[in-house]
């Protein structure tokens, strides 16, 4: 995700991504928010849910694409964090990582990425087309 981005998550989420200050020996956070921009808003939004439930210290310890879907590791697991984030990652498989659209979205590849028919074909030609 650009750097652009994730300031606007670590701004309107300080204490979620604090683990961001951490060395990456001791945290994949050091690395940045590790999928696509598209993807953007199902992160803002899963953050806006974790404020409702309003679990103790809660902070994202590895946020990232794997295998086309977002994968996402936090503490602490309850059963409400946990339904939370189960939501955001099962609406990353039909939500296009590169543009974020919901329209004509497959997952396919050798390499699994979930994106929209315009963004594919881009993918096709480069990936930052
Ligand atoms: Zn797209």
């Amino acid at each position: 995700m650009r750097q652009e981005l994730c300031i606007k998550l670590y701004e309107a989420f300080p204490d979620y991504f604090q683990e961001r200050h951490l060395p990456e020996t001791q945290s994949c956070m050091a690395y940045g928010v590790e999928c696509g921009d598209g993807w953007y808003q199902i992160i803002f939004d899963l953050c806006r849910k974790i404020q409702l439930i309003n679990p103790e210290n809660f902070r994202f310890v590895q946020v990232k694409e794997k295998f086309g879907s977002l994968r996402i590791y936090y503490t602490p697991c309850t059963p409400d964090t946990n339904l939370a984030v189960s939501a955001a990652e099962h609406e990353s498989d039909s939500t296009c990582e590169r543009c974020g659209t919901k329209e004509n979205v497959t997952q396919e590849g050798g390499w699994i990425k979930t994106l929209c028919t315009t963004c594919r074909e881009a993918k096709e030609r480069r990936w930052d087309v």
